[in-house]
């Protein structure tokens, strides 16, 4: 009797816990994937469609997973619909006396997950989910809510990453399966009709040319890394350095999962004692994924909802122009320009640049979070559900252990201080390639002559600034202190 693993944010063979105890019952194994648009546990506002550029890679991840389960003898179905629907109707055709997951802590899913084994029990098929996307279980990791009997997760980091360090570790990673027992054969969708990559306009060409989605590649990427992380604590803020391990993608995706990521920066740093600074930072970086994975947890609409309050009553403007040239890379600030082209061509952007470029929304233009959130969940291939509204809320001021309101970043600074030589600004605004370094992050400050030999009209070529970042920095001290004083 066949068991049905139902794959969805864990498209990798290795340490895959249910495809691992599928593959050990000795049964034909089904392999499946849902792309689930339906379930009404998907609520609205705490589940949102994918966005482009994740879609985009999702295509990819699959046909990588459905490569490598070929070569151990199994196949990937691929069926769309509400889950408890569609493997209702796949364990009825193939006579399923299991169906195993991995869970994704996330309320909706969890609803979604529960709703799978509700619909089972009337056909007898056991049910059976796996610990995964974490490495602790949000349950475990908890304080008293001050003056109630209530628990809540804990909103300040650095307590938070050390009680996850305290649990000593998660579980093993698990191998992956040489063999799966072929199954019946299925009817599958085809990818293509799934229409998740785009075709006119193919905006896809620079995320093909930057990315290898898929399990292989994730795991020579973080080979890599850990070989070469020597200097990360220092220049991970630089984005002139491709210092990185470009990681987030493969997580979002779980092509990878965070206890292969544990497990081999904890054996790389016995291994390289010199290097366990640099891999101690690198792990911490990873602690705020799980950090913001289990803020979302207890607060489901994140996305959405100010975790603090106060920022209810936020003056916010609604300005089309001005957002349109943020999204676009034309606000006059090449360190936030370069940073929307790098999003756009390649569906990533520096750590230390996304700050830049969400403070300077949020608080040179007093433009609302959820806007900016909006368009990253759209065109980042990491869009993730905690990482993307927790991060926004935390550089807005209205989040978890966030950055003061007051604290405005100068983008001027920013990006002398960040990208000293100009590298990260050149390679992303080929307009400003022939301007002085002295210049490059502040173009409206050369000379008419320096300007006309770098080939550059100001409000032409390239744009004067949006916004005086005197003037912006002011207005934003003064639009929180209405809130302030609310
Ligand atoms: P590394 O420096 O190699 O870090 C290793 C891993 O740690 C990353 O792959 C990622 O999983 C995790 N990580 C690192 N920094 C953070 C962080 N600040 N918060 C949460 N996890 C982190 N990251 C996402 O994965 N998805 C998002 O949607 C996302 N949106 C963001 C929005 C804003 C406004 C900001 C400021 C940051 C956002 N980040 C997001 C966090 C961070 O920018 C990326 O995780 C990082 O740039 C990915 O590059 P890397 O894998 O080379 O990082």
């Amino acid at each position: 009797t066949p068991t049905i693993v139902w794959f969805r944010d864990d498209l990798r063979l290795s340490d895959h816990p249910a495809l691992h105890a599928a593959a050990r019952r000795n049964a034909p194994v089904i392999c499946l994937y849902i792309l689930d648009e339906q379930s009404k546990a998907l609520k609205p506002r705490q589940a949102r469609p994918m966005g482009g550029a994740t879609r985009w890679w999702l295509a990819q991840s699959l046909r990588a997973l459905s490569a490598s389960l070929d070569a151990i003898g199994g196949t990937l179905v691929l069926r769309k619909g509400a889950a408890a629907d569609v493997i209702v109707d796949v364990a009825r055709a193939v006579d399923a006396s299991h169906v195993f997951w991995n869970e994704i802590v996330q309320a909706p899913h969890l609803a979604v997950a529960d709703g799978v084994t509700e619909a089972l029990a009337d056909l007898d098929v056991g049910t059976q989910s796996f610990p995964d996307d974490l490495l602790a279980h949000p349950a475990t990791i908890r304080a008293k809510e001050t003056g109630t009997k209530e628990s809540r997760g804990l909103r300040v980091f650095t307590p938070f990453w050390r009680r996850v360090q305290a649990m000593g570790g998660p579980a093993k990673p698990l191998p992956a399966p040489k063999k799966l027992l072929p199954a019946p054969k299925l009817k599958s969708d085809k990818l293509a009709d799934w229409a998740l990559e785009p075709s006119k306009p193919d905006w896809a060409g620079g995320l093909r040319e930057t990315w290898t989605p898929g399990e292989a590649a994730a795991q020579k990427h973080l080979k890599r890394f850990l070989r070469e992380i020597a200097g990360y604590s220092s220049d991970r803020d630089r984005p002139d350095r491709e210092i990185t391990s470009r990681l987030s993608p493969h997580l979002r995706f779980g092509e990878i999962s965070p206890r292969q990521i544990w497990t081999a920066a904890h054996f790389a740093a016995a291994e390289h004692p010199t290097h366990s600074s640099d891999i101690a930072k690198f792990m911490s970086e990873v602690g705020w994924r799980e950090f913001c994975r289990h803020l979302l947890f207890d607060v489901p609409d994140l996305a959405t909802r100010n975790l603090q309050s106060s920022f209810d009553e936020f003056p916010w403007k609604t300005d089309r122009t001005a957002l349109r040239a943020w999204q676009r890379g034309l606000t006059g600030y090449p360190i936030v320009d370069a940073g929307m082209r790098e999003l756009w061509h390649t569906g990533v952007m520096h750590n230390r640049v996304r700050m830049v470029v969400a403070s300077f929304l949020v608080k040179h233009l007093l433009i609302d979070w959820r806007e900016g959130e909006k368009w990253f969940w759209d065109t980042l291939v990491d869009a993730d559900a905690g990482s993307n509204p927790a991060n926004w809320q935390w550089v807005a001021g209205s989040g978890a252990d966030a950055a003061p309101y007051f604290r405005v970043f100068n983008p001027i600074l920013q990006g002398e201080k960040f990208d000293p030589g100009g590298v990260y600004v050149r390679r992303w605004i080929p307009e400003l390639t022939e301007l002085s370094t002295k210049h490059i992050h502040q173009p409206w400050t050369a000379s008419p002559l320096e300007l006309k030999n770098a080939g550059i009209t100001l409000g032409k070529d390239y744009p004067s600034p949006i916004v005086d970042h005197k003037v912006g920095r002011e207005r934003a001290l003064k639009a929180y202190t209405t809130i302030r004083n609310s």
